[in-house]
């Protein structure tokens, strides 16, 4: 492990955490920091945060997580962050069909929040469909059976531009950064010593160029068992669905400001982003897996495959229509456009992971396991990588590295409350979808 300031250091992966690890660091005086990343450019288009908003909100059922939102929400209204911060406000609801599970999510997140000293004044209940046609006026849905509360402290993050943002800011204090496929893309961890005197002497990228470092931090996202195929055992590649209505100036204008709405059975939206006019929207379930059957690793498809191009699966298209023929049946037939499959990096308790990578000698760091509530902590996730430097191991038991028998599991999280569904692999749903489109023709 090192914590000489003037040592390099190697952070692999400029997404959301990759980029937060740097500018704690930086601010901390280590003055020889070198950031690698596949893309060609920040934000790189194979980050979970490669997209226009990202809810950022305080409450979870776990007051650690509760605190640790909290904390994010005033890094995010500092100088720095606050330009990419928008506090509309967050709506959580049930529809009238919801699983028991969803109704109980709901309650168990109200509680988190409504008597806590700092959030009870921001907090108020939404109990019928009236309420919520007051609160959101352009509301012309029958919202049928929804319940709910808004929490007016919290909002969303406009991910791509705090991404670019920080990168700059980043970029004018010196730090490195080595982007693209040849000389971003990071290969291999490189290795000296045996047992106990094991280290990581630096990597390798695609083009065989070798940069040496003392301290590797890797925050590779979905991507991680790539680099690290043992973090496969208990993080896993997942995606969730996206797509998004083409707004006009009028429409964009009509919706601007409206709370996030997230109906926890059926997927949530943000108010229109007023430079692409682009309503956002996601469905919620508890996603798809990229299970290669050789390895026994879920990694996002690169090249696309097996998951078509601007595609998302026809469950998560009846979800988005079903919640804006409740919200806004006007734009209910609309075309979905940029449909994407987005891919995280998950756990099966939906835990992070900051710890020392096992046998390295302390000189590997992992950062994973966002588990899909990653992004909020932006402005944070740095200072846990300062912590367990400081210290010299993880003190917090429920992020240090785990080894799980993954040999007969296929539990991929779908316990953790406000996961609703079951998991997938991606194949087979693409497959079930190629069988109907033959059956029709
Ligand atoms: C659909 C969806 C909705 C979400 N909604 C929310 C939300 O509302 N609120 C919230 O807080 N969180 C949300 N998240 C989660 C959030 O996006 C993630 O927690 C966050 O982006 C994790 O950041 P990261 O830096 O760990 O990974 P990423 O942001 O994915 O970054 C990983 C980086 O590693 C790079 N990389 C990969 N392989 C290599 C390699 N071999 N060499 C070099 N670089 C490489 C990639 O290019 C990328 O830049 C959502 C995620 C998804 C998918």
């Amino acid at each position: 492990m090192t914590t000489d300031k003037t040592a390099p250091v190697a952070i692999l992966g400029s997404g959301a955490w990759g980029l937060s690890v740097a500018l704690h660091l930086k601010n901390a005086g280590y003055n020889d920091i070198t950031v690698f990343d596949r893309a060609s450019e920040i934000p790189s288009p194979y980050s979970a945060g490669y997209d226009l908003n990202k809810i950022v909100r305080p409450e979870y059922e776990d007051p650690f997580y509760r605190d640790l939102a909290l904390e994010a929400i005033k890094g995010w209204k500092t100088p720095l962050f606050g330009p990419y911060f928008h506090k509309t406000g967050y709506v959580v609801a049930t529809s009238g069909r919801a699983p028991q599970k969803a109704v109980t999510h709901l309650h168990e997140a109200l509680a988190s929040i409504k008597n806590h000293p700092v959030f009870k004044p921001f907090v108020s209940p939404l109990n019928d469909a009236q309420s919520f046609k007051e609160l959101f006026w352009q509301f012309r849905g029958p919202v049928t059976g929804f319940k709910g509360y808004f929490n007016r402290y919290a909002g969303y993050a406009h991910s791509s531009n705090a991404m670019k943002g920080i990168h700059q800011h980043l970029a004018g204090r010196g730090v490195r950064f080595v982007l693209g496929a040849e000389e971003g893309r990071v290969t291999d961890l490189l290795y000296s010593g045996q047992g106990a005197s094991r280290r990581c002497t630096g990597i390798r990228v695609a083009s065989g160029t070798i940069h040496e470092a003392k301290l590797v931090i890797s925050c590779l996202g979905a991507y991680q068992a790539e680099i690290l195929p043992a973090a496969a055992s208990f993080n896993v590649a997942k995606s969730w669905s996206v797509a998004h209505v083409q707004l006009t100036e009028a429409e964009c204008d009509l919706l601007r400001g409206i709370p996030v709405l997230n109906v926890r059975d059926l997927g949530f939206f943000f108010e229109p982003d007023p430079a692409t006019k682009l309503f956002k929207l996601c469905p919620l379930g508890a996603g798809y897996v990229n299970t290669n059957e050789k390895t026994g690793i879920s990694l996002p498809p690169l090249n696309a495959l097996p998951v078509p191009q601007n595609w998302i699966p026809a469950e998560d298209v009846v979800k988005l229509r079903t919640l804006l023929r409740e919200t806004l049946p006007w734009l209910a037939e609309r075309p979905l456009i940029d449909q994407k499959m987005c891919w995280f990096a998950d756990t099966a308790d939906s835990e992070f992971c900051i710890d020392f990578v096992p046998d390295t000698d302390r000189s590997v760091v992992l950062l994973s396991g966002d588990s899909g509530h990653g992004f909020k902590m932006m402005p944070i996730v740095g200072s846990w990588v300062l912590d367990l430097l400081n210290d010299g191991r993880q003190k917090l038991p429920r992020w240090q590295w785990r080894q799980t028998d993954r040999k007969s599991s296929k539990d991929w999280g779908d316990a953790v409350s406000w996961r609703i569904g079951t998991t997938k692999e991606i194949r087979e749903v693409v497959e079930e979808r190629d069988r109907m489109v033959k059956a029709r023709l």
